[in-house]
């Protein structure tokens, strides 16, 4: 009959799998080496939960894991595993650390009554109890025990909605800020292109002027027309990056487009910006497609790759080291991830914080307008791709892009 008891309590046991939260009646586990004690303790209590049995410590433990029950009941002295080292146990194991624990007492357990509160035991019970008492201090328990599970469930919903409406709203004040320096920039490229174009086909014409000039102020005249024409150029390149800032890179041409396609085109473009001696491993499997517009992917890895050759052009080397950037690609759970690693000078956790801004730059003058990670932030935004930077100083700096899975690349 007894053997009965416990066979009937762990059948029930197994179709309580599911987790405490989808159980319709409590699970109370029964935790005592006499057999008379665990029947009458689940005869008290199964009319009102479901209940699963144990002989010791040891097996209690194991059963807890396996079927983490809202409540444990457990006598303290047994054999193979006490009460207390159960108790100490199951409050060090992350799945069961906040199961309720009652452990059953005799008169004469004080001190072992104190351990297992330092252990971490919840409540006492006095042997013997009455069914009433048992089934109170129980329901009241695991009724406490399923508040606490819920508020902290809340409460992580409520963590993951705040962070998430931190990212949009943080989101949304850099896409206004952006959306009015674009706007800025548009009305100043407006501005300067007029006077830039008469600046230009004036110079042409004063060079034409040259051969007519007496020769002595030919060679002064003719070195400060180069200067005014430097000037000039120089404005007109920050016009152009200026333009690519402010038109917004909306686009719609997204075609599957082989990644080693790409890299292949911006690698030869940007060969002679090469350091000498540096060397760069493009490791990009030929069947890697992602859905992009190739025109902007091209100005994004272009930019990539540029700042990653200016990195290491800016480092010395010792002699047995030398510049080398790898550029790999890799196809995980139906995602394109593109790293691009260089060994350049690296950067501060300061500058890494900024580099995505608009005119954040720390180069010298005339070397960089800091656009182009912005264009490309936003570009790759624009393709629902991700951008994540690690960076030492003095040591490397990793661009990885993840592309979305898309049905035309392959799986
Ligand atoms: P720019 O190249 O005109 O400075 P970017 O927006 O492309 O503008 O880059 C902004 C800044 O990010 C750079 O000035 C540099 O400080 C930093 N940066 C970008 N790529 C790297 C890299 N590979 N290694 C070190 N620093 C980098």
């Amino acid at each position: 009959m007894r053997l009965a008891v416990l066979q009937l309590s762990q059948q029930s046991a197994e179709s309580l799998s599911p987790p405490a939260s989808e159980r319709e009646r409590q699970l109370v586990l029964i935790v005592d080496d006499e057999t008379a004690m665990r029947d009458i303790l689940s005869m008290h209590l199964q009319g009102s939960f479901d209940v699963i049995t144990a002989r010791n410590g040891q097996e209690g433990m194991e059963m807890a894991l396996a079927h983490l029950p809202d409540l444990i009941l457990s006598d303290i002295r047994m054999p193979v595993k006490t009460g207390f080292e159960l108790c100490r146990d199951l409050r060090a194991t992350l799945e069961t650390q906040d199961i309720p624990i009652v452990m059953l007492t005799a008169t004469d357990d004080r001190a072992m009554k104190l351990d297992c509160l330092r252990a971490g035991a919840t409540d006492f019970l006095s042997k013997p109890c009455t069914a009433a008492e048992l089934v109170l201090r129980v329901r009241n328990l695991t009724k406490m025990h399923r508040q606490q599970q819920e508020l902290s469930s809340q409460k992580q919903r409520l963590e993951l909605a705040l962070s998430e409406l931190q990212k949009k709203d943080d989101l949304l004040v850099r896409q206004e800020r952006l959306a009015a320096l674009g706007r800025m920039s548009a009305g100043l490229i407006h501005e300067i292109n007029n006077p830039l174009n008469y600046a230009l086909q004036g110079i042409h014409l004063l060079k034409s002027q040259i051969p007519s000039l007496p020769t002595d102020s030919a060679a002064e005249f003719s070195e400060v027309l180069q200067d005014i024409n430097d000037g000039v150029h120089r404005v007109t390149r920050i016009v152009a990056d200026l333009r690519g800032f402010a038109s917004s890179p909306k686009s719609r041409d997204h075609q599957p487009t082989p990644l080693l396609d790409l890299m292949d085109s911006v690698l030869k473009y940007l060969s002679h910006a090469s350091k000498q001696g540096s060397e760069t491993r493009v490791e990009i499997p030929p069947a890697l497609f992602i859905l992009a517009d190739r025109n902007q992917m091209i100005q994004v890895l272009t930019n990539l790759v540029k700042n990653a050759m200016d990195a290491m052009e800016a480092k010395s080397y010792a002699d047995d080291d030398g510049p080398l950037l790898i550029i790999r690609a890799t196809l995980e759970d139906r995602r394109v991830r593109l790293t691009l690693r260089d060994n350049g000078i690296g950067m501060t956790p300061e500058v890494r914080e900024h580099i995505f801004e608009p005119f954040f730059t720390t180069k010298e003058v005339g070397e960089g307008m800091g656009l182009g990670l912005s264009i490309c932030h936003s570009i790759l935004s624009e393709h629902a791709a991700v951008v994540d930077v690690q960076s030492a100083p003095g040591e490397f700096t990793e661009f990885t892009l993840t592309f979305p899975a898309d049905d035309d690349s392959p799986k």
